[in-house]
């Protein structure tokens, strides 16, 4: 396995791979990886020869106040991960080789990236999306997995692959969850017992309004109450329940249709954790 820490030597590898007749999968992440990276791993290893995991914690998708300094590494542990999983190169660069002195440019994607997680954190997409442009640039023709655990994220970069022609095929994978329910997140190792325990929360509250969602009821106000009560009961504080259009985000204000998102996020403690569930969709929670 390799390990690059230079863009364009990371770019000359992409481009070697290629033209050897090679089909390359990119993973792109943050770091500190559990088995939801590693099932994105095998969804890129399926459509491709070659597989690129991208290891870099964006400093520009953070406000100031969201903890960059605090969001776990753990790059020995990742690396040792990638080489079981027959990862074929690791690019790990540095903050300051990605955004070089007097960097002035941002990628936004104006609609989608405004309600849900966008509403709280004004910023975070267009740091999410310029960072993975830049990812989509080095690598070039690929095919990149992303995980529908950031639902609004996948769906951004879908957007923005499309409307700049980036030769880049953006594949969704399912969310990967413990036994609890719990979807893995690198943000649980920061979570005490308690807080674990309170962050089922999230998926216990997805369910109920799954399961009244397939029980026939589409009213948000009820669907809404469903999960957010949930995350109250659990002494979660709610940042957002939002019911939206699985596609384009576009928030349903009084009834849902046969296929919806609910997505949310809310804080256990100081730890800002999302789930979704795309109704009507996905298979029953619990
Ligand atoms: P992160 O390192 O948290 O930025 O995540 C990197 C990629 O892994 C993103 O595409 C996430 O959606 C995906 N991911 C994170 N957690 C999960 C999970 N539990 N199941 C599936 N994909 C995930």
């Amino acid at each position: 396995m390799r390990l690059i820490e230079d863009p364009f030597e990371f770019q000359r590898e992409c481009q070697r791979v290629r033209a050897g007749g090679g089909r390359l999968g990119l993973v792109p992440t943050m770091g500190a990886l559990h088995q939801g990276h590693l099932s994105l791993v095998s969804a890129a290893r399926e459509r491709s020869d070659y597989v690129a995991l991208t290891l870099f914690v964006n400093p520009i998708q953070f406000a100031s106040n969201e903890g960059l300094s605090r969001y776990p590494r753990n790059l020995d542990g990742d690396l040792a991960l990638c080489r079981d999983h027959g990862v074929d190169a690791v690019f790990a660069p540095a903050a300051a080789a990605m955004y070089l002195p007097g960097d002035a440019t941002r990628v936004l994607v104006s609609r989608l990236s405004q309600g849900l997680c966008g509403a709280s954190r004004p910023d975070h997409f267009a740091g999410v999306c310029t960072v993975v442009s830049k990812l989509f640039l080095l690598a070039g023709s690929c095919t990149a997995v992303f995980g529908r655990k950031d639902y609004q994220q996948l769906r951004i970069i879908e957007r923005m692959a499309r409307d700049l022609f980036f030769p880049v095929v953006v594949l969704g994978a399912p969310i990967v969850r413990e036994p609890s329910g719990l979807a893995l997140s690198s943000r649980n190792l920061r979570l005490g017992p308690a807080e674990r325990e309170a962050a089922l929360g999230l998926v216990r509250g997805l369910s109920r309004a799954q399961r009244l969602h397939l029980a026939g009821e589409r009213a948000v106000a009820v669907l809404r109450d469903a999960a957010l009560s949930s995350l109250q009961s659990h002494g979660l504080r709610a940042d957002y329940v939002t019911l939206a259009d699985a596609d384009d985000l576009a928030e349903f204000e009084e009834t849902v249709p046969q296929r919806a998102l609910l997505a949310l996020a809310a804080f256990a403690g100081d730890v800002r954790l999302i789930d979704n569930v795309v109704l009507g969709e996905d298979p029953a929670l619990t």
